[in-house]
């Protein structure tokens, strides 16, 4: 799977299969990408290869984690937590041809539910769950 920035300074590519996906509702993600919602696969570190570091900038939005978007266009392209944890959440919506990851979809979750923006409900299946839910 490959991907990318808008812009295309930043792009990548997974090696390996998404582990989970979490579509994001806290106020963070939908501020930071002006979006109702965030769409996040998490991958392995080691399965994650990244051209154009050098254009990524970092954004702590809490104390546990960080996101890293494009200098030039702004681009949300994954986030990770502070410490360089195993796990990369990668934004889905930056995938170059907007394919499904390679997931079990009954992974699926809303999470931080009880944040969404009200107008509006995803009408999918998934579960719902307030904050990262129990796992
Ligand atoms: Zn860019
Ligand atoms: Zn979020």
């Amino acid at each position: 799977m490959k991907g990318s920035c808008q812009c295309g300074a930043v792009r990548y590519e997974v090696t390996g299969k998404v582990d989970h996906v979490s579509h994001c509702h806290c106020s963070m993600c939908r501020k930071l990408q002006g979006a109702l919602f965030v769409s996040f696969g998490g991958v392995a570190r080691d399965d994650l290869k990244v051209e154009g570091r050098e254009s990524l900038r970092e954004y702590r939005s809490s104390d546990a984690i960080s996101r890293r978007f494009c200098a030039t266009c702004g681009g949300h392209v994954f986030a990770e937590t502070p410490e360089d944890g195993d796990t990369v959440f990668l934004c889905l919506g930056s995938l170059d041809q907007g394919e499904a990851p390679d997931h079990d979809p009954a992974s699926e979750r809303h999470i931080f539910w009880e944040s969404r923006a009200r107008w509006h409900d995803p009408g999918d299946g998934a579960e719902r769950v307030e904050g990262f839910g129990e796992t």
